[in-house]
């Protein structure tokens, strides 16, 4: 073993060992100004391997919303939405939203599902999980609510400038004759580059749409694909991870149609449960991948640990 060589290590060196030692550290930290708190991460990322697929869920922006009952279990007691609220230890006057769009990569082809509230949000969160918004091959929206189509552009343009786009066509159809704002800003304008699909049809291959009606007119899932590994990209059949999956029955502000989408949220959380297939769902905490129980006479959100970190 090579002893130890004082003499080749130059005064600068010694003042930078000095200033990694613990106690000069504390030393120097008194000159130094205190670290400033940041607030809370608006934006991450986190990417898990589904046989060949790369699929890297992004949060886009998150926020605290208040009067949680105003949204989720209207058809409920206060007393009812109080006593689940706190069995599951969150509050019952505000609740955090999420809103978290997908990207797959599938060696071949870099498909996003969904753009987030604005292109701010998607543009850091994407180039905070390496990519940039012009590498985006395919963008597919699955519903027209604006905090799933307000990503797609802005002030500077379409924000996914080589990207064609995928979307529901009876989803289209309604927007189209029932016109909103954000449909017409940022829909409407790309419509000539939009492929329109329906239930079981594929966007590429590996990836295929699945109707989950309700929310809205045609509002569509997609189930991934690969090497024999399954995983549900579900958006918004279920909002909440307690008080949707929970009580799927629960009415939601949201649901334009709310007999329909309590019918789908039941049938897709059995299937999942049924084949213990995890999914990606939109409004989950964040990194939005979880897996669903049957329990009691709903269902239970069990979260993502690391069963798809391992290759
Ligand atoms: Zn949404």
């Amino acid at each position: 073993m090579k002893s130890f060589s004082v003499p080749h290590l130059s005064r600068r060196h010694l003042l930078m060992a000095g200033a990694a030692a613990p106690l000069a550290g504390l030393a120097a930290g008194s000159a130094r100004a205190m670290a400033p708190q940041m607030g809370l991460s608006s934006t991450a990322s986190q990417t898990v391997k589904l046989g060949q697929f790369e699929v890297t869920t992004l949060l886009a922006g998150n926020r605290t919303v208040e009067e949680p009952q105003s949204i989720f279990g209207m058809n409920v007691s206060e007393d009812e939405f109080a006593a689940v609220s706190e069995a599951a230890h969150i509050p019952t006057d505000a609740a955090q939203f999420f809103f978290t769009p997908t990207l797959i990569n599938t060696g071949s082809e870099l498909v996003l599902f969904d753009t987030g509230l604005n292109p701010a949000g998607i543009t850091a969160a994407l180039t905070g999980a390496g990519y940039t918004p012009d590498q985006v091959d395919i963008v597919v929206i699955t519903h027209m609510h604006g905090d799933h189509i307000g990503g797609l552009a802005g002030d500077a343009g379409a924000t996914f400038p080589n990207a064609r786009y995928v979307t529901g066509a009876i989803e289209f159809d309604h927007w189209a004759a029932a016109g909103n704002e954000g449909f017409d800003a940022k829909v409407a304008p790309l419509a000539e580059q939009m492929t329109m699909i329906n239930g079981g049809d594929t966007v590429v291959s590996g990836i295929e749409a699945v109707e989950a009606f309700g929310h809205t007119p045609g509002h569509m899932a997609y189930r991934l694909e690969s090497d024999g590994k399954s995983l549900l990209v579900a958006a918004d059949f279920a909002n909440h991870y307690i008080w949707s999956l929970g009580y799927p029955d629960w009415e939601v502000r949201f649901d334009m149609d709310k007999s329909a989408a309590a019918a789908t949220r039941k049938s897709l959380l059995g299937m999942l449960a049924a084949e213990k297939m995890p999914f990606i769902g939109y409004h989950m905490p964040f990194p939005a991948l979880g897996y669903v129980e049957a329990r009691d006479s709903g269902f239970q959100y069990v979260p993502h640990s690391y069963q798809l970190l391992m290759g």
